[in-house]
């Protein structure tokens, strides 16, 4: 069991933007005042959660103590009901972070439960890494927050969540007079260490802005702002029959993108400009939905209750496999020879990274990894649609035509 803020800083995208959705989740999960109290929450832990707890835990425990990721490789760390045993590739990928708040301070807060009260009252937040840096006359308050996650890289431009934890950590530091506000994402697996900087006058803006969200949500005066980053980790979302604005938001969309899709009510907008960006740039929460409420269907259907006008039925017969592998590779040996096996194929290059590159306590190969190197290439990425806020540089592909001609 957690405790954790009603308006938590990991939940600030959903609470700031769907104010409504405070009220709902405080149902789903049995009430109580939101200005009261905290949730106590009975977490869904999965085998990935439990990963990125341990990794949090040796992050810590190599700030706090002077140690080395590389110290707890072969160690077995419990969480959330997992064990999980330290390898090379988790000391290696934390190691980057650890690495550079060393190079700002010798004595980071580490895991701070710091009060976010002046801003949200009764709320808080578990804060990474902070610390204040002195230099050259002037001081630096520091943010780093370790996600361990591969999947979806997290921005640090724009972050709420570490602005929070900034918002908390000058609080706890006593509210310094800082020049700068560094925060920083150390998300080793996607995308690595990202930063991104603000002053204290920008900083202290955004927790105007978060007290007045706070006012609205308290005065009851609260609206449904479905967005993707809003409704990712939404309760409300995965809640028996799903959030009803959420899929009418959604179902628009499909709508714009699908002529014969008519919606009492709604008028089909131009795909074009804005609109059409938000419809691409919402296409797998669409495609995801539609699958969920696929699998529901089948669900009520094969529970004798299907959904009017549909039935389910035996599908397709699933691939081809042998009952008895070992007695089928005899009789294919004995027929074919060699030719009963595939080809051999060369491991991955990620593979081979792990048992080629040497390591800080890794022998490896290092002369094989060395040449190995001159041989790598990559193809260049096809040209893909962001945000616009987006780091890298606009490509526009006409210029280079241009140039040509
Ligand atoms: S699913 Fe989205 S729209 Fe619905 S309550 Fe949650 S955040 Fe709001």
């Amino acid at each position: 069991m957690t405790a954790h803020a009603k308006l938590s800083p990991s939940g600030c995208d959903r609470w700031s933007t769907c104010t409504a959705s405070v009220a709902l989740i405080d149902k789903l999960r049995g009430g109580g005042e939101i200005g009261a109290s905290e949730w106590i929450v009975d977490r869904d832990a999965s085998e990935w959660s439990a990963e990125g707890t341990v990794a949090h835990e040796v992050r810590e425990m190599c700030l706090a103590f002077g140690l080395e990721p590389q110290h707890f490789v072969g160690a077995t760390i419990s969480a959330d009901g997992f064990s999980y045993t330290v390898d090379d590739e988790m000391a290696e990928h934390l190691q980057t972070g650890i690495d550079w708040v060393r190079e700002h301070t010798g004595a980071p807060h580490v895991e701070i439960k710091v009060d976010l009260s002046p801003w949200l009252p009764d709320q808080f937040g578990t804060c990474d890494t902070g610390w204040l840096e002195f230099l050259n006359s002037t001081t630096a308050l520091y943010i780093s927050d370790l996600k361990y996650g591969a999947g979806v890289p997290v921005n640090a431009i724009g972050t709420k969540q570490l602005r929070l934890y900034a918002l908390g950590m000058w609080h706890y530091l006593g509210r310094p007079q800082v020049e700068k506000i560094v925060l920083n994402i150390d998300q080793p697996r996607a995308g690595g260490m990202k930063y991104w900087e603000i002053t204290l006058d920008e900083l202290l803006a955004f927790g105007e802005e978060m007290k007045a969200v706070y006012a609205k949500i308290i005065a009851g005066d609260v609206e449904f702002k479905p967005s993707h980053k809003a409704c990712r980790w939404c309760e409300v979302r995965t809640a028996p029959g799903g959030c009803a604005p959420r899929d009418r938001w959604l179902t628009e969309m499909a709508a714009d993108a699908c002529p014969t899709f008519n919606i009492p009510g709604y008028e089909r907008q131009n795909l074009v400009g804005e609109r059409r960006w938000l419809v691409v740039q919402h296409a797998p929460d669409i495609r995801a939905r539609l699958a969920e409420l696929h699998e529901e269907s089948l669900r009520a259907a094969l529970d004798g209750n299907p959904d009017p006008g549909s039935k389910a039925v035996e599908g397709d017969l699933g691939d081809r496999y042998f009952k008895d592998a070992k007695k089928a590779e005899a009789l294919l040996v004995g027929a074919l020879g060699d030719e009963a096996y595939q080809p051999r194929k060369v491991i991955g290059i990620t593979e081979i990274e792990k048992k080629v590159k040497p390591g800080k306590r890794k022998q490896g190969h290092p002369e094989t990894w060395e040449e190995l190197l001159k041989l790598v290439d990559r193809p260049k990425g096809k040209p893909k649609l962001v945000p616009a806020d987006h780091q890298k540089p606009a490509l526009v592909e006409w210029e280079d035509d241009f140039d040509d001609l």
